[in-house]
């Protein structure tokens, strides 16, 4: 369904993100049918250029970045497409930008620059007359290094942005998957009456990299995969499947119910932390190495177990680890059920659970592993297999369609659609539990402990699951 015509200005539009996302994004939603042709494009950053050579940029940009996907007529897309030169610290350009810009439309700028920029993008929109009520401002993380930056950026984008205004990106609420993670919850009888400490043993939620930090050291070796990772992309996820039910899809009620869930968050002991960093493998350099810093004392993995106090979850624990260089590249959350309460097939039959996985990638798509006979005359020997739905199979031809996480999360700005963004009190809810865990070992003083390239991290994160005689889901 197309939308009403808009103004999208990227500022920050020749950088990497712009090339890598945001463009090929707005070209597959293009050639979908969804952008109007009397939209615009308009890019805005300090290079020197103008329309036609910003054109090219695009271009560029789509034959290295927007695959297979892509249209006929790619010139109709270039034509929608616009630049502006201009110092974000500074006042030349800004004008040219206000007169670019249509009337009676909905107008969006997407700062995609550091996290430095938004108040003065924030205060300077305002100054040139295009922070009006149809205005939406989209922010790229980080948002803020802890609470206090949080909250400061918080006030900077306030003094000239309602909140419903504003639009901070997670690209992981943009997944398919974990939009379907509410749909599977809530929209069927058969999970949520267990989804609660009285059947659910536990939950693990695992984002596994292959790559390092590679051209990213500098910015890595201040954040860290606490900061990196876990405050956001693994919070959000952890949210989504340990909120209660919101009373509708709606975005205030979403977010509310998120926001108790982080509210709900036990502070964090530090035997229940355990942080790594990769070694050099080959001639593939380590993250020392990576970031510059012989003696670098920053997490390129962390697993930490986390308790919500509540009445739905008291008692049953949720695993969280990500890291980077590990064996392979894949996110997942498995909701293991509780043993049966009697086993009538003995000993032998031995112990069988219910396993929920939930795939983010590859493959997106859940799996049920359920417990069913061994075929064969040897008698009640049983075995768990996996009632698997892959939506790439599930769905045939449609599943190509799926719009990726930045498609997504676009055009809800330009519809006005908040449900799938991250609310300020969110936002630093989340920052407030983080905080006393790093500060926690940077306390204590500790350092990560080396682990190997193509590993699942550390040996001491599998003894985190088995002092509690659980075990880690395989990295596959
Ligand atoms: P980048 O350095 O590649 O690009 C920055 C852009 O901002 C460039 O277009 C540059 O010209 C422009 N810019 C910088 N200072 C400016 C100024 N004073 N005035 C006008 N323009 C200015 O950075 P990036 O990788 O595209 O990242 C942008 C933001 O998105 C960052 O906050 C980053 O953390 C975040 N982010 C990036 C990625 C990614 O994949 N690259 C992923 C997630 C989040």
């Amino acid at each position: 369904i197309p939308v009403d015509p808009f103004d999208l200005v990227v500022i920050g539009g020749t950088g990497d993100l712009a090339r890598r996302k945001i463009l090929p994004a707005l070209y597959r939603r293009f050639c979908a049918g969804q952008v109007p042709d009397d939209a615009q494009i308009i890019g805005a950053a300090r290079t020197a250029m103008d329309d036609a050579g910003y054109r090219d940029f695009v271009g560029a940009a789509l034959d290295e970045f927007a695959g297979a996907a892509g249209c006929e007529d790619r010139a109709r897309f270039l034509s929608i497409i616009g630049y502006v030169t201009l110092d974000v610290l500074g006042d030349a350009g800004w004008t040219e930008l206000a007169g670019r810009l249509g009337q009676d439309r909905v107008q969006a700028f997407y700062f995609s620059v550091g996290p430095s920029l938004f108040g003065p993008i924030a205060e300077r929109l305002q100054t040139y007359g295009m922070a009006g009520p149809d205005t939406r401002i989209v922010v790229e993380k980080p948002f803020g290094r802890d609470l206090t930056s949080a909250r400061a950026l918080n006030t900077d984008l306030a003094r000239h942005f309602d909140e419903g205004q504003i639009y901070r990106i997670d690209h992981y609420l943009g997944k398919e998957t974990v939009q379907n993670l509410m749909a599977i919850r809530f929209g069927n009888m058969l999970f949520e009456p267990l989804w609660n400490s009285q059947y659910v043993d536990h939950i693990q939620i695992t984002v596994a990299e292959t790559v390092g930090v590679e051209g990213r050291g500098e910015y890595y070796e201040r954040a860290g995969a606490m900061r990196d990772m876990v405050q956001n992309h693994l919070m959000q996820l952890l949210c989504l499947i340990a909120m209660e039910p919101p009373s509708k899809f709606d975005p205030d009620a979403v977010r509310d119910e998120k926001l108790k869930v982080i509210r709900a968050l036990d502070p964090i002991a530090p035997e229940d932390v355990v942080r790594g960093q990769y070694l050099a493998d080959g001639d593939r350099p380590g993250f020392r190495e990576h970031v510059g810093n012989a003696e670098s004392t920053t997490e390129s993995f962390i697993a930490l177990k986390v308790r919500i106090s509540n009445w739905r979850w008291a008692g049953t624990p949720i695993y969280l680890r990500t890291g980077k260089r590990l064996r392979a590249r894949t996110s997942e959350i498995d909701v293991v059920f509780k043993d049966t309460p009697h086993s009538i097939f003995g000993p032998e039959a031995g112990r069988h659970r219910n396993i929920l996985t939930i795939r983010l990638q590859p493959n997106e798509g859940i799996d049920l592993g359920v417990t069913i006979k061994e075929p064969g005359p040897g008698g009640m020997r049983l075995v768990d297999v996996p009632l698997d739905m892959t939506f790439a199979q599930a769905l045939g031809p449609d599943a190509k369609d799926v719009p990726d996480a930045y498609e997504r999360l676009i055009m809800d700005v330009v519809r006005g659609n908040q449900t799938l963004f991250m609310r300020g009190d969110e936002v630093e809810a989340a920052w407030a539990w983080t905080d006393p865990v790093i500060a926690g070992w940077e306390e204590a003083g500790t350092a990560p402990i080396p682990y190997d390239t193509g590993s699942a991290g550390p040996e001491e994160s599998l003894a985190l699951m088995h002092r509690d005689g659980r075990r880690w889901r395989e990295i596959r």
